[in-house]
């Protein structure tokens, strides 16, 4: 039988860079070309005749800066996927003609960096687009796609996070609100409200969706399943190893895997576990009924015959929580 995978290919390039971002990305996009001829060559090398792959997922850096040409030729090495396909793009840089392009090929779920409804956050985080062009990509997005997704950044030092008008909230399944601060560009901790309409369910500590709409292949992510990382900087796990590109994006190579250690497993499934709604199954805490109760106790904790599930107070803690648990 063949084995579940997913697949993530990166697309490094940007118009411009955020001056927040730590991603793998530059602004050579003379260079796109060259680089998508390395990443056809990687991904042809790879055998996918095992697996079955059930989620195809085209990040960035900002794969809405490749042309209709080079999105097709991409779309024509990757595997068949009769699952969720999604893209990652900035308001300004989409258009009709690629939100026809990414039907054409099969994306069905479109991820929108939209970061801020305020445009005074949007100059300072370095954005190119305004809250205008925002909405506007939102809208058109929604005339191609029902599965829609936004991303966005909250905690801001001297900003405010501005909840997503309501006709926009009418549009999108799938919210994404990363914290950010001065040290570390995006922690766990939820500081500012988010405000959105209680059928947005809070599935992952960063993430809201609406029933049925919660991101597969960030599932795959957090669940321990198999996923293998095309491009500059993509990370892997299959059969049972970690591997990861190194980040020279016009000279990447595959560094060496890491065996993962069954304590590793456990250690990654607490930690993973925590961050989901669904919780951390208690058969991975034998011996740890004292940290639980005290956990509990400080309301940091919900406790089910079978899972141990991190409360709204417990989701700002995660670290400390981790560290008692693991
Ligand atoms: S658009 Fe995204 S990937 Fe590109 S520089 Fe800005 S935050 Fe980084």
């Amino acid at each position: 039988m063949k084995k579940p995978l997913s697949v993530y290919v990166h697309i490094p390039f940007c118009e411009r860079r955020c001056g927040y971002c730590d991603f793998v990305s530059c602004t050579e996009t003379e260079k796109i070309n060259q680089y998508l001829s390395r990443l056809q060559t990687e991904i042809l090398a790879f055998d996918f005749s095992k697996y079955l792959v059930k989620t195809i997922y085209i990040g960035g850096g900002t794969p809405s800066i490749l042309n209709i040409n080079q999105l097709t030729k991409l779309f024509d090495c990757l595997p068949t996927c009769h699952g969720e396909i999604t893209i990652e793009v900035n308001p300004n840089s989409l258009s009709r003609a690629k939100c026809e392009a990414y039907r054409a090929v099969g994306i069905n779920r479109i991820s929108i960096g939209v970061q801020s409804f305020d445009l005074a956050t949007l100059r300072d985080l370095g954005r190119l687009h305004d809250v205008k062009q925002a909405i506007d990509a939102i809208k058109l997005a929604h005339e191609y796609f029902d599965n829609i997704s936004i991303d966005l950044i909250k905690d801001i030092p001297n900003h405010r996070y501005v909840t997503p008008p309501k006709e926009i909230l009418a549009m999108i399944k799938h919210i994404s609100i990363y914290s950010l601060t001065k040290d570390d560009h995006c922690v766990l901790d939820t500081d500012e409200p988010v405000n959105l309409p209680a059928d947005f369910m809070r599935y992952e500590v960063s993430n809201y969706a609406r029933e049925g709409y919660e991101s597969k292949h960030n599932l795959v992510y957090w669940t321990g399943g198999e996923y293998i990382g095309f491009g500059a900087g993509a990370h892997s796990l299959l059969n049972n190893q970690r591997f990861c590109n190194s980040a020279d994006i016009f000279n990447y190579q595959r560094e060496t895997p890491v065996e993962r250690t069954p304590e590793d497993i456990r250690e990654e499934q607490i930690m993973l576990g925590l961050r989901l709604r669904t919780g951390v199954a208690m058969t991975l805490l034998k011996n740890k009924d004292n940290d639980l109760k005290l956990l509990a106790g400080h309301g940091l904790v919900t406790l089910t015959p079978t899972h141990v599930i991190a409360t709204e107070a417990g989701l700002k803690v995660l670290n400390q929580i981790w560290l008692r648990l693991a």
